[in-house]
């Protein structure tokens, strides 16, 4: 008898053995000890009157049980999100929270960012692996003050302006804004850093009644605009209608040969090529170089004409006809002067080259800037005497004029560029213009010239 009830005892303790096993199989991993991990996608400093907010949660154990995300100054407490998640836990909580401090009872000044959370982990009688990460804020929800220091702005279309402005945030992006084209500002006067100016442009290319307005965005992304007074004067482009012959056209192409798609067969296939998409190609290598510019004015009085005959002019609409038919359209964006064959073709003003290189259809092609973003461009050179970083003074030899890429007669083709846009050259070339709207703007607001620091001002 004794040896039945031996053997029951043994399966018994089998069993419980078996259950116990069982038991700590599923219980241990469910008192994993790992915390969520609380990250924002970058660093957050400030808090203006709505900031979005990127925060990811991430628990590799159990998974997420829930999320808290506070603002906490002085006591006070805003909630922006209590998130509970279902069993069972996510892995991962990606938040895009839009932070509104006023709203939740902030004011301006230091304020933390509490980010909470805990995972389904069966610790701390089964309230989970807690985290908690604090995050320092600034709250400025004011946005910058801006005022015009100029009196009025008269500008051509197509023409430059300049504005002189104050920001009572000196480290706020500023700048002008015409329509929906933005120019940057710069702070070249280093004691006074509130003070500010910036040129730009009513683009050739931009309809008539854009609004022209002063911008300014603080750290905290609190933005204001301010009216600038402008007075727009509209004026009429010329036209012309160019007749392509077989003959130009296989001139055209031959200069490009190696360079056209080989789907573009036709002769007028190959000129609609060059003339439409390796055109917007150039100007985009010629934006980004003559873009590249600092905050101070390095010509004096003005920029000195191209030598020779004026030819095609800025702003020319340019309308391209092949057997009759409409084929292609072109803006002319520079003033053309022809002189003799290979004449020397100099800075027009002092620069930084910022480009020297052969650039599609302006061929041989170098790029000035004369710094706070206005930039001269000659192009169709038949060779360059300066490469990319020199400084030339006005006057200095750049190379030789000819008649590379789409030039079928040696010639210069003089484009000035402010912070990427075409404009009309002339104006720079006509000392009275740049006294009335360049040289007085800065009388007129008591500053003196903002050229690099320690050169002397003319006059003094
Ligand atoms: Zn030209």
């Amino acid at each position: 008898m004794a040896r039945p009830l031996s053997r029951i005892f043994l399966i018994v303790f089998l069993i419980i053995l078996a259950g116990l096993v069982a038991g700590f199989i599923y219980v241990w991993p469910r008192l994993e000890g790992s915390p969520p991990e609380i990250s924002l996608d970058k660093p957050l400093k400030y808090l203006g009157r709505e900031q979005r907010v990127y925060l990811k949660i991430s628990d590799s154990g159990r998974g997420l049980a829930w999320v808290r995300v506070t603002m906490e100054q002085k006591g006070k407490q805003g909630v922006i999100i209590n998130q509970e998640f279902e069993a069972p836990g996510v892995p991962l909580a990606s938040l895009k929270l839009m932070v509104k401090p006023l709203q939740l009872g902030m004011n301006q000044g230091p304020a933390t960012l509490v980010v909470e959370a805990a995972d389904r982990s069966w610790r701390r009688w089964l309230k989970g692996n807690r985290s908690r990460r604090e995050f320092p804020v600034q709250v400025d929800t004011t946005p910058p003050r801006i005022s015009s220091l100029t009196q009025m702005v008269r500008i051509r279309r197509g023409g430059s302006g300049l504005a002189v402005y104050l920001v009572d945030e000196p480290q706020a992006r500023h700048g002008v804004r015409v329509g929906k084209k933005f120019y940057l500002g710069v702070s070249p006067w280093p004691d006074k850093p509130n003070t500010k100016l910036c040129y730009f442009a009513y683009g050739e290319d931009q309809a008539k009644g854009q609004k022209i307005e002063l911008w300014a965005m603080d750290v905290a992304g609190n933005a204001a605009a301010a009216a600038l007074n402008t007075r727009v004067h509209w004026k009429r482009f010329k036209s012309d209608n160019i007749k392509l012959s077989d003959r130009t056209l296989r001139k055209i192409a031959a200069r490009f040969d190696g360079v056209i798609p080989q789907n573009r067969t036709s002769l007028l296939a190959k000129f609609i090529w060059i003339n439409q998409d390796l055109r917007q190609e150039n100007h985009q290598v010629i934006e980004e170089a003559s873009r590249q510019s600092q905050p101070y004015q390095l010509w004096r009085k003005t920029f000195a004409r191209s030598v020779g005959a004026p030819k095609a002019g800025y702003g020319d609409r340019r309308t391209f006809f092949y057997k009759g038919k409409e084929v292609s359209k072109g803006v002319h964006l520079g003033a053309d002067t022809a002189h003799t064959e290979k004449s020397p073709v100099k800075a027009s003003a002092r620069g930084i080259v910022r480009l020297a290189a052969k650039v599609g259809i302006y061929g041989n092609c170098v790029i000035l800037s004369h710094g706070q973003g206005l930039a001269t461009l000659y192009a169709h050179l038949s060779s360059m005497a300066v490469k990319v970083g020199d400084e030339v003074q006005r006057g200095q030899d750049l190379g030789r004029s000819g008649a590379t890429g789409l030039a079928l007669g040696d010639h210069l083709h003089f484009s000035v560029l402010v912070q990427g846009v075409y404009v009309n050259p002339t104006e720079w070339w006509d000392p009275r213009w740049v006294r009335d709207n360049v040289l007085s703007r800065f009388k007129e607001a008591g500053l003196p010239l903002p050229l690099p620091p320690g050169e002397t001002q003319p006059g003094s």
